[in-house]
């Protein structure tokens, strides 16, 4: 690879920012032709857009954001946040009070098997001992708010409609968008230019832009779909997240059915909980059935007095897909690197994306910052082309371990087994609470975290 990673406004001695972008107000008349210049590109503003584009700002690099929603704007999510995800927002040095709406969560309640676990968040040096939970029309304004403050450049209601090419290399050296109206929607106005010698699909699921950069889903990776949506409820201040292992239905005869998939009950804290269920494609009933059907009949067995019906619902049922174990690979290549869901980085063992999406945010800022700071093409390029290596080293073993674990329970046989037996045993459901979360204790700790680093480590990499 030889392209070159200067772009025209950057000091190639210090890497700092230099010369002059085109204002962003010129974006407002859409009639501008020509292109605005940054070190890096950052398509798509959720938290690993808006992760990444924060540590590149703080590091001294020019950075642009191109997202095609105006905020604040909704995402289809169910609000949790583990601790590994609080941490990601302690270092990213967002502050999270109660008074300012965040609602916090001591542990993770499991239901199945007729039995109700408490499990407490796991207290230990790396993690705070404490889980999160925030709408994401909130959560990623405040994350895109922080970029901002920290001196990167956001284009809202910007549509990313594909990559500039360099011709001799092949490699990405801009993007093609055009302005959407306050509606959303695209109002035939002129197309833009954006040019960087890099760019970072922070897309999302679908990431459009890696499709168009010659980069599709693995389809040997497991994928999950999820539905969620909200509900007036007296549970709405629960301070422990719940996963329920098993959905029940009534059945038309009076005799309760098992209906696919895992659900879960998150208080925001707002009056309202957040409600949903996913299904893995490792799944017989994967793609094959109504979702929204299933959390219908799971909540109407659910008790009364929670309030989860028809009239209490507040926002209609929504759904998405959730990308796991690296479905989208290689990361770095042709100056186009990826970061949370376009890299297909949701949590196998929980379908968590959020932590993984700031943590590779954190990751792949770390290593770009070093490579604007090489001398030579060459240099750079090799230090970029390290970023693959790094998420591996990072998550790959555990993912490997979570691939492993989404085969196992599309059994329902296994999972059935695994109810009974398991969760009456609660030493044993301490360390799957940390395997499934994420939250061994990376050096030292207790004999169960070494055991899960080892295991990890032994796995070879997604
Ligand atoms: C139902 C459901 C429940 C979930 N629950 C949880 C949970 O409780 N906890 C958790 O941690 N994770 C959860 N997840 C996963 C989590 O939502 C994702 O992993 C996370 O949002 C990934 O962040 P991201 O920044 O990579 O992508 P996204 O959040 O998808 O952000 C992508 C951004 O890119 C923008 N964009 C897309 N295309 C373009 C374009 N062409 N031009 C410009 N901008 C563009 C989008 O508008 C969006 O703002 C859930 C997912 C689903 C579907």
């Amino acid at each position: 690879m030889s392209h070159s990673i200067i772009s025209a406004n950057t000091d190639s001695t210090t890497g700092a920012r230099s010369g002059a972008p085109v204002p962003s107000d010129s974006l407002a008349s859409a009639s501008t032709q020509r292109p605005e210049n940054a070190d890096v590109i950052i398509v798509g503003a959720g938290p690993s857009g808006s992760a990444t584009a924060a540590y590149l700002a703080m590091a001294g690099l020019d950075v642009l954001l191109l997202e095609k929603a105006a905020f604040p704007r909704e995402k289809v999510c169910g609000d949790g946040l583990t601790p590994r995800a609080v941490r990601e927002l302690i270092t990213l040095g967002i502050p999270t009070p109660a008074e300012d709406g965040w609602i916090k969560n001591h542990g993770l309640r499991i239901v199945g098997g007729g039995v109700r676990l408490e499990l407490p968040w796991p207290d230990l040096a790396s993690f705070p001992p404490y889980g999160l939970v925030r709408t994401r029309k909130d959560f990623d304004e405040i994350l895109v708010r922080h970029a901002v403050k920290h001196g990167a450049r956001l284009h809202e209601s910007t549509n990313v409609t594909g990559p500039i090419l360099d011709e001799r290399t092949g490699a990405i050296v801009g993007v093609r968008a055009r302005a959407m109206d306050p509606d959303g929607r695209d109002g035939g106005a002129p197309g833009l230019e954006f040019r960087a010698p890099l760019v970072v699909a922070a897309d999302g699921n679908s990431s459009r832009l890696s499709m168009s950069m010659h980069r599709p889903k693995r389809d040997d990776r497991p994928m999950g779909v999820a539905v969620r949506t909200y509900y007036t409820s007296p549970r709405h201040d629960d301070d422990y997240l719940e996963s329920w292992l098993e959905l029940w239905s009534k059945g038309e005869t009076g005799q309760k059915k098992l209906l696919p998939g895992y659900g879960w009950i998150f208080g925001v804290g707002d009056g309202t909980s957040n409600v949903g269920l996913g299904i893995l494609n490792t799944s017989a009933a994967f793609g094959k059935v109504d979702y929204r059907d299933i959390l219908k009949r799971w909540v109407d067995t659910l008790p009364p007095e929670w309030t989860f019906n028809e009239e209490t619902m507040t926002s209609p049922v929504r759904g998405a897909a959730l990308p796991m174990g690296f479905n989208r690979q290689p990361h770095y290549d042709l100056g186009l690197l990826l970061v949370g869901d376009a890299g297909g980085m949701v949590n196998p063992f929980n379908g968590e994306g959020i932590a993984y999406a700031m943590e590779s945010g954190r990751l792949a800022a770390e290593v770009i910052a070093q490579a604007f700071a090489r001398q030579t093409d060459a240099g750079r390029e090799k230090v970029l082309q390290s970023y693959p290596r790094v998420m591996k080293d990072a998550l790959g073993g555990y993912f490997t371990l979570g691939r492993g674990f989404a085969k196992m329970i599309g059994n329902p046989e296994v999972m059935r087994l695994a109810v009974k037996y398991g969760l009456p045993r609660t030493t044993m459901m301490k360390y799957l609470l940390k395997i499934m979360a994420n939250l061994a204790e990376p050096h030292g700790g207790d004999a169960g975290d070494r055991l899960i680093n080892a295991l990890s480590k032994m796995a070879p990499a997604a």
